[in-house]
């Protein structure tokens, strides 16, 4: 695997504020936990393969957070890390 979510594997905090009342969310977990095996990607990634855009889609991690103060639910979005390039600068 050469993409992790820097907030799934402890790297990172997510840093999120509620749009309504600037709380700061708590992460609930990656939204990919709740639904198993559904993958919200696949037909991104079938009909967009060849434009890197799916490749890009593909390397975010969605979190369901949810607000502390008004219970809203936010869908955060988790840029992953690539681990082959961190390995990389760490070796220069
Ligand atoms: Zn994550
Ligand atoms: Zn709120």
């Amino acid at each position: 695997m050469s993409h992790l979510c820097p907030v799934c594997n402890g790297f990172d905090t997510l840093q999120e504020e509620c749009p309504r009342c600037q709380q700061p969310l708590i992460d609930g977990g990656r939204l990919y936990d709740y639904y198993g095996d559904y993958s919200p990607y696949r037909e991104i990634d079938d009909s967009k393969l060849d434009n890197g855009y799916a490749d890009f889609i593909h390397h975010q991690c969605l979190h369901a957070c949810w607000c502390p103060g008004c219970s809203a639910e936010q869908t955060v979005i988790v840029q992953e890390w690539n681990a082959f390039e961190q390995q990389k600068k760490q070796d220069v």
